[in-house]
């Protein structure tokens, strides 16, 4: 076999796989990441929080939380149930506070606690004062010098081409604190616009990758093991398609780099895969580019399909909402777009707080048939294409339980999560002042979560069960530990972080 170079330890994807190559630097061997885009930080980098869920991890320690892990573990079990490993879940929990220790110790990180509940807050030992969710702290854009431009996003920056802000925050001040920690090692090399596109084995065990770059292959030995920490596939219609995810690629948030590129290279080698047709959802606010994007933090409205009829808790967390959606569509009940009713008492904008990407002119959603507006829900319901009785009918219904404070219908401000946005007040807000708007949504996703089986540190196993030596997965390349479910805000970067970490200690600890 002819090697083109040669290292220790070699990661695919630099989003939350950077713990890992951040993990290889720090105990001493060589690291080379391949990333496939031109900048660093994948989905991650767009996470306007960056948020782990890290149960009773020092940073909520020191804020004074008083959960325990005991309680987290019962909380996420209840959540997940059986469908993922009893063992994974159990680490997921329980490590999280080591990999917070690890990288608190070193001090390019600083966390601290963003209270956010969790997202079932009927389940036993559900933290509804959120207390179990940990972001970075920001990181001004001049720590990184010329580093800082080749960190990815904002997602205004790549998708309005508004200029990068001076203070990295949330997920870009996560990826901006690895890569400055990583380049206080010499040995870490990192490539942009690397793709890892094949995984060399000899007798069952992975030895390199080759990578592509500009157009021509590379072969790299990884002495101690690939980490595919390669996002999800979310881009790849095919894939999604031949897997069966809800949802379109054009409405996904991770980068259009996520073509699932790890996922085949592995499974073409034996790699055991499972929850493929899973992604993280949400509702998708749609943009006069045609795309639906991740929108949350609703003051108010409500969701109605094409019979005018409510259908879902919009206040849910947003994945739950997502799987809302898929249902009724499924069902026959809805479908795409379908629309957030509104009333005028804050004007023709709709009551979305955190459209992550930003609500360009109004005029532009009104030119493009996104946005409209009426001076009765009878003739905004025949503009939009819905049962006019239906949404007269839906909406005294819901303006009377706005009223009476209770929602029977969907339970909208029955859970923590439904009233994080209001203050801890109800979030049913009548509509009742007209001009009456709607605005158009669609099913948008924060990435695919279906991929690797693996065993607790990470490492990938076949369909037996078996380990495939030197290949480890994590965040959206792994089967994900949350299963069919989001238990909370930061499972996802929480869950990539510190995969990560565990794969690279374990290639370490391997003979
Ligand atoms: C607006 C927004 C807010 C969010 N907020 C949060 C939050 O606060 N907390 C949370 O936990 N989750 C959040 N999420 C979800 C979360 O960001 C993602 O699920 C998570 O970051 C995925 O991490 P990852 O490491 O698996 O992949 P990514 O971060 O997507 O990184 C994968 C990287 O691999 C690269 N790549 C792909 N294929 C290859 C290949 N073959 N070779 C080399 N490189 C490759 C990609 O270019 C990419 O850079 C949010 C998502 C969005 C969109």
């Amino acid at each position: 076999m002819h090697w083109d170079s040669e290292t220790d330890v070699l990661v695919a994807g630099s989003g939350g796989a950077l713990c890992g190559a951040y993990t290889a630097a720090r105990e001493g061997v060589r690291v080379t990441v391949v990333e496939a885009g031109d900048t660093f930080g994948g989905t991650t980098a767009y996470s306007g929080g960056g948020g782990m869920w890290f149960p009773a991890n020092p940073v909520l320690r020191r804020a004074g939380t008083d959960d325990t892990i005991e309680h987290a573990l019962e909380y996420f079990h209840a959540v997940v149930g059986d469908r993922t490993p009893h063992e994974l879940r159990e680490t997921y929990v329980r490590r999280g506070t080591d990999v917070v220790e690890y990288l608190e110790s070193d001090d390019a990180f600083e966390f601290q606690m963003y209270p956010w509940p969790d997202y079932f807050g009927a389940a036993p030992h559900a933290r509804l004062d959120g207390q179990r969710h940990i972001i970075p702290v920001p990181l001004p854009a001049e720590t990184l010098g010329d580093l800082a431009e080749r960190v990815r996003g904002p997602l205004d920056t790549d998708r309005l081409g508004t200029p990068p802000p001076d203070l990295l925050i949330g997920g870009r001040a996560l990826i901006g604190r690895f890569l400055l920690a990583l380049t206080r090692f010499p040995r870490a090399r990192l490539h942009l616009d690397t793709t890892l596109v094949e995984l060399i084995v000899d007798d069952g065990a992975v030895l390199g990758a080759v990578v592509e770059h500009n157009g021509s292959r590379r072969a790299i030995r990884a002495r101690r093991g690939v980490l595919l920490g390669a996002g999800g596939f979310e881009h790849n219609q095919a894939m999604r398609d031949a897997h069966g995810v809800p949802g379109r690629s054009r409405d996904t948030m991770g980068p259009n780099t996520n073509q699932g590129a790890a996922h085949r290279a592995a499974e073409s080698i034996g790699a055991d895969l499972d929850l493929m047709d899973q992604a993280w959802w949400s509702p998708g606010l749609i943009h006069p580019d045609g795309r639906a994007a991740f929108a949350l933090w609703f003051t108010g409205g409500i969701f109605v399909n094409q019979d005018g009829r409510r259908f879902v808790n919009e206040s849910a967390p947003y994945d739950r909402l997502g799987r809302e959606i898929i249902r009724s569509i499924g069902d026959g009940a809805t479908s795409l777009p379908f629309w957030m009713i509104y009333d005028d008492r804050d004007g023709a904008v709709p009551p979305v707080k955190a459209p992550n990407v930003s609500m360009v002119e109004a005029r532009e959603y009104a030119a493009a048939g996104l946005w409209h507006t009426a001076d009765t829900l009878g003739e905004l319901a025949e503009i939009i294409g819905v049962d006019p009785d239906g949404l007269a009918d839906t909406v005294a219904r819901y303006n009377s339980m706005v009223a009476a404070g209770a929602d029977p219908e969907f339970g909208r401000g029955d859970e923590a999560y439904d009233r994080a946005f209001s203050g801890g007040e109800s979030p049913l807000v009548p509509i009742d002042q007209p001009p009456f708007h709607a605005a158009a949504f669609g099913l948008s996703d924060l990435g695919t979560k279906g991929g690797l089986r693996t065993d607790t540190a990470a490492a990938v196993l076949t369909a037996d069960g078996e380990r495939i030596r030197g290949l480890y997965a994590s965040g959206n390349t792994m089967a994900a530990v949350s299963g069919t479910t989001y238990p909370g805000g930061g499972n996802p970067i929480g869950a990539s972080v510190l995969f990560s970490h565990l794969a690279v200690l374990d290639m370490l600890a391997q003979p």
